[in-house]
C-alpha cells in the first residue's frame, strides 16, 4: 500500500465486474401476503420502491391499512389456535429446514434483489446477508423439536401471535433473525418491513408459499410506519419484536406500558473500537474500515467512534487515510463496490448534516480521494479526527460512512469514554493480551464486544444491546428463549 496518501489509489482501474440481473424475477406489483394468499390493500394503495442507487422504480408496493393489519393478525390467531400451536416441534422443523433449503437455493435471486432495492453491495448481500439468513432458518429448524433440552427442567410453551417490525439495513436478515425463532418456538407472525426494502421479504413469502407452511402462521404486510403502528398496538398482538431507530422503539414502549404484551427492542448503537499499542496495527486498520465503512455504515453495531492508544495514534491514523483512498465507492452491483449507495434521500441529508456540523466544529475531518459516481446517493468515507467526547458526532448515531477518531492513554480511561454514550450495541478490542481483552471486555457495557475481529456474525451467539440500544437479545438460546414461556 502506498505511503503517498494524494495518490488515489482506487485509480486501480479495475474493469466493471457487474453482477447480472437477468436472472430474477420481479413482479410489477406486490400484494399483501395474508393467510396465504396474495390480497390486495383494503384502500387500494401501493407505493414505490425505487433503487437507491440508479433512483429507478423497481415496483409498486401495497400499503397497508388497519384493517389490512386486523386481518394479518386475525389469520395469525387462528393458524396459531387451529394449527401451528398443536402441531408438533419435528412437524415445525421441517417447514423451517425447507424454507432453509429454499433460501439457499435462491440465494443468487435474493442477493441481487437485496442489493438493487437496499443499495448496499453486492459483495455483502451475496456473502453475508443471504447466507446468514439461511442459517437461522436451519439454527432454528435444529431447535424445533427439542425445546425441553434447550431448557432443561423448565416447561415452555409458545407466547402467541408475533408482531415484527423490522429496519432496511439488513433487510432478509433481519426478517430471518425474527421469523425463524418464532416459528420454531411454535408462534405464528405478522411480519412489517421497512418502507424502502420490502423486496426479499415479500421474495420470503413467495418461498414460504412454496414450502407448504400452513396459511396464516407468516403473514408479510407492507407499508409505512402507521402500518407498524397499527400492528404495534393491535390489541390480539402477544408478543412485539422491534428493530429499528431508538425514538420509534421508545414510542412502542410507551404503547404498550399498559398492556400485558411482551417485547424486545433492538434499537441504535454507537459502538466503540479500541486499539491498544500492543494490537496488530494492520489487522486493526482492516477491521476498523470492516466496522464502519461496511455496508456504508448502515449497521446497528458499527464501530462508528475509534479509540487510540497514543502511542499509536499516528500511525493507525495514517494507515487508515491510506486504506479509505483504496476503498471502491459506487454501483453496488459491481463485485469491487466496497462501499455502496445510501439507502435514501431522507439517510443522504442526515449523514451530510453530521458532516456540516462536524467541520463547524472545527473537528480535522479527512475523507477516502475515491471516486464518487455523480449521480446517485453515495458518501465518500469520512473521518473526524481527535474529536472531543462531548461532540455531537460521538454522542449520536449517524448511521452512515462516518467514523470519529478519539486518543487515550490508560485502560481506566478508555472505559470511562467508550461507555460514556447512551447506547450499549456493541464494541471491538485490538490487542496481543489475552488478560487486557478479559479485563476490557468486562467492563464494557455493550451487548456484544468482538476481540481482535468486528462484525462476526453467527445464528448460534445472541445479539442485543445495553441501555438506549434496547433489551431482550436473538440469536443462540437467548434469542428462542424470547419467544416461550
Ligand atoms: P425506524 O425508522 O425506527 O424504522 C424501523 C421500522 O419501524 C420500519 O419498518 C418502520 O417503517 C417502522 N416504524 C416507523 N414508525 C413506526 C411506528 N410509529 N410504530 C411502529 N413501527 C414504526 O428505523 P430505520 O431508520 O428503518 O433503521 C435504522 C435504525 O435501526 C438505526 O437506529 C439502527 O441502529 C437500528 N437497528 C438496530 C439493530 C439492532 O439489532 N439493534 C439492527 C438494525 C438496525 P418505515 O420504514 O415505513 O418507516
Ligand atoms: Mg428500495
Amino acid at each position: 500500500m502506498s505511503k503517498d496518501s494524494k495518490k488515489p489509489l482506487s485509480t486501480w482501474n479495475l474493469n466493471p465486474a457487474p453482477e447480472s440481473t437477468e436472472h430474477i424475477k420481479l413482479k410489477e406489483q406486490y400484494e399483501l401476503f395474508i393467510n396465504g394468499e396474495w390480497q390486495k390493500p383494503t384502500a387500494g394503495l401501493y407505493f414505490d420502491t425505487v433503487n437507491p442507487a440508479s433512483q429507478e422504480k423497481l415496483a409498486n408496493i401495497a400499503h397497508a391499512n388497519d384493517a389490512d393489519v386486523d386481518k394479518a393478525v386475525k389469520a395469525a390467531r387462528e393458524a396459531y389456535t387451529n394449527v401451528w400451536s398443536k402441531m408438533s416441534g419435528k412437524e415445525r422443523g421441517k417447514y423451517l429446514f425447507r424454507i432453509a433449503r429454499l433460501i439457499q437455493e435462491k440465494a443468487r435471486e435474493f442477493a441481487v434483489i437485496e442489493t438493487l432495492d437496499g443499495g448496499k453491495p453486492i459483495r455483502e448481500s451475496r456473502d453475508i446477508d443471504i447466507p446468514l439468513a439461511a442459517n437461522h432458518f436451519f439454527y432454528y429448524a435444529g431447535w424445533a423439536d427439542k425445546l425441553e433440552f434447550a431448557f432443561p427442567n423448565k416447561k415452555v410453551e409458545s407466547i402467541g401471535v408475533a408482531a415484527q417490525i423490522i429496519p432496511w439495513n439488513f433487510p432478509l436478515l433481519m426478517a430471518a433473525w425474527k421469523i425463524a425463532p418464532a416459528l420454531a418456538a411454535g408462534n405464528t407472525v405478522v411480519l412489517k418491513p421497512a418502507e424502502t426494502t420490502s423486496l426479499t421479504a415479500l421474495k420470503l413469502a413467495e418461498i414460504i408459499e412454496e414450502s407448504g407452511l400452513p396459511a396464516g402462521v407468516v403473514n408479510i404486510i407492507t407499508g409505512f410506519g402507521d402500518t407498524g403502528s397499527a400492528l404495534v398496538n393491535h390489541p390480539d398482538v402477544d408478543k412485539i419484536a422491534f428493530t429499528g431507530s431508538t425514538n420509534v422503539g421508545k414510542m412502542i414502549q410507551k404503547s404498550t406500558a399498559e398492556t400485558d404484551k411482551r417485547l424486545t427492542l433492538e434499537l441504535g448503537g454507537k459502538s466503540a473500537n479500541i486499539i491498544f499499542e500492543d494490537a496488530a496495527i494492520d489487522q486493526a486498520v482492516e477491521g476498523i474500515v470492516n466496522g464502519i465503512f461496511f455496508n456504508q455504515g448502515h449497521v446497528c453495531c458499527a464501530g462508528s467512534r475509534l479509540f487510540v492508544q497514543e502511542g499509536v495514534a499516528a500511525e493507525v491514523i495514517q494507515k487508515l487515510k491510506d486504506r479509505i483512498d483504496t476503498l471502491v465507492v459506487g454501483d453496488p452491483m459491481d463485485k469491487n463496490t466496497d462501499i455502496g449507495a445510501i439507502n435514501s434521500q431522507k439517510q443522504w441529508e442526515s449523514i451530510s448534516k453530521y458532516l456540516e456540523l462536524g467541520v463547524n466544529e472545527g473537528n480535522e475531518m479527512y475523507q477516502g480521494k475515491c471516486a464518487i459516481p455523480e449521480k446517485g446517493l453515495y458518501f465518500p468515507p469520512t473521518i473526524f479526527i481527535d474529536v472531543a467526547q462531548s461532540s455531537r458526532l460521538v454522542q449520536e448515531e449517524i448511521f452512515g460512512p462516518v467514523l470519529t477518531i478519539q486518543t487515550f492513554r490508560t485502560v481506566d480511561e478508555v472505559i470511562q469514554k467508550a461507555n460514556n454514550t447512551p447506547y450499549g450495541l456493541a464494541a471491538g478490542v485490538w490487542t496481543d493480551k489475552g488478560s487486557k481483552i478479559f479485563n476490557v471486555t468486562s467492563k464494557l457495557r455493550s451487548g456484544v464486544v468482538w476481540a481482535n475481529t468486528y462484525n462476526k456474525f453467527d445464528p448460534t451467539s445472541p445479539f442485543g444491546g445495553y441501555k438506549e440500544s434496547g433489551f431482550g437479545r436473538e440469536g443462540g438460546l437467548h434469542g428462542l428463549a424470547s419467544y416461550l414461556k
